[in-house]
């Protein structure tokens, strides 16, 4: 496909693109190729948590990239020490292994599951997860997902993944038997919806793993790193996992991500795990960075504020246009449209003229917002009048 001057044939085409080619970024706003500049709520996919191009992540990169950049993984190197410490002290889990990616962390979390299961019960390699959730593109997160239309991919599946509804204590608990190794979930279901898991149902969860001594898993590699308006959103539940993974916004957009574990948990003897960029200090350098802002008590009191003026927007929206509600939890919310028409929308804002909009639809009925974390009020409110507009055409 030619789009202008641009060829786009020699990429593998995995999905349908529009046509138009971004050539860059400034805080909420992505510029395309013929110069039309768009407001961006997808921002990355929950991905850049300083917006587009931040002073912080541009410094960090260009300091580091003249330091060092590649020792190898055989190698200590000072920026990856500074980001596990940093991370360590900040979760209180206890041991880190930097990744380049959400799927990696969670493929890292079910090795350390079937490991735990070696050591500690009797050779359990079942990690239970649960139905729409959704854990990353690799083969065994695949599986571990419970995504529609997924089931039949790539067959034959990787095995140990039994499935039970969110929320749903009752239904774990008939899951759990003796090749059972631990429990993994998000503790807001991003990609199915922004669906929460309870409160209660996440302690139930925590209580259930130590009784069993099974491990639990978080994979906030979506919620994480100050998306829901703590750092992290195991904290709102006052749960704390034996294992985490997280992603996205600790790279602010650069391919960064984790997994944490506690010390028990962290059971990899040598060579067990590893990767050629797990720890690379160009992008550790960025996640310290990141999380020197992001960590601070007031920059994420600034989520929760940005959070609140999002839902009230998004309320204030679904009665004037009688929607069926909104939800969410700091700035990962979701406004439920009540009706398939979400697809359209998405076409339709990006189309606007002169300045588009972009938004993402996880499901037909169903708008996500995931601006970046110290998004403007002011960009809140443009894209709430933009999307006002919208509806008010749409029905
Ligand atoms: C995005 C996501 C992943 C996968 O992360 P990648 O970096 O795309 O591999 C895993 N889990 C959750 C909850 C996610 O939102």
């Amino acid at each position: 496909m030619k789009i202008d001057a641009y060829e786009t044939d020699a990429l593998m085409d995995v999905a349908a693109r529009p046509r138009l080619v971004f050539v860059q970024g400034e805080g909420s706003w992505l510029i395309d190729h013929r110069g039309k500049r768009y407001l961006d709520f997808v921002q990355g996919w929950a991905v850049n948590s300083l917006g587009h191009c931040p002073p912080e992540i541009a410094a960090a990169l260009a300091a580091q990239a003249q330091r060092l950049v590649s020792p190898s993984p055989a190698f200590f190197n000072d920026a990856a020490l500074g980001l596990a410490q940093r991370l360590a002290r900040l979760s209180g889990l206890d041991r880190v292994f930097p990744v380049s990616s959400g799927g990696e962390a969670n493929e890292g979390a079910v090795k350390l599951a079937r490991k735990w299961g070696q050591l500690h019960r009797d050779g359990a390699f079942e990690v239970i997860t649960f139905a729409d959730g959704f854990h990353g593109r690799t083969l065994a997160t695949m599986a571990a997902s419970g995504k529609a239309g997924w089931e039949k991919l790539f067959e034959p599946k990787v095995p140990g993944f039994p499935k039970a509804p969110l929320n749903d204590i009752d239904a774990v608990c008939e899951l759990i038997g003796p090749r059972t190794a631990a429990v993994m979930l998000e503790p807001i279901q991003g990609e199915a919806g922004v669906v929460p898991a309870t409160v209660e149902f996440l302690q139930a969860l925590r209580a259930l793993c130590d009784e069993h001594s099974l491990l639990l898993i978080l994979d906030e590699v979506q919620t994480g790193v100050g998306r829901t308006g703590s750092l992290f959103a195991f904290e709102q539940a006052d749960v704390v996992p034996d294992v985490m993974a997280l992603g996205k916004g600790l790279g602010g957009g650069v391919p960064l991500a984790a997994l944490l574990a506690k010390e028990k948990a962290a059971c990899f003897a040598h060579g067990e795990q590893g990767g050629t960029y797990c720890g690379n200090p160009l992008m550790a350098a960025v996640g310290s960075a990141v999380l020197d802002t992001v960590a601070q008590p007031q920059f994420l009191a600034g989520v929760r504020e940005r959070g609140a003026h999002l839902q009230q927007h998004l309320q204030r929206l679904s009665e004037r246009h009688q929607l069926a509600g909104e939800r969410g939890s700091g700035l990962l919310r979701a406004l439920d449209l009540g009706r398939p028409i979400g697809g359209a929308l998405v076409e339709a804002a990006r189309e606007l003229q002169p300045e588009g909009l972009l938004l993402n639809s996880p499901r037909p009925h169903l708008l996500r917002f995931m601006p970046a974390l110290n998004v403007p009020f002011e960009d809140v409110d443009r894209m709430a009048a933009q999307l006002d507009g919208l509806l008010a055409k749409a029905r």
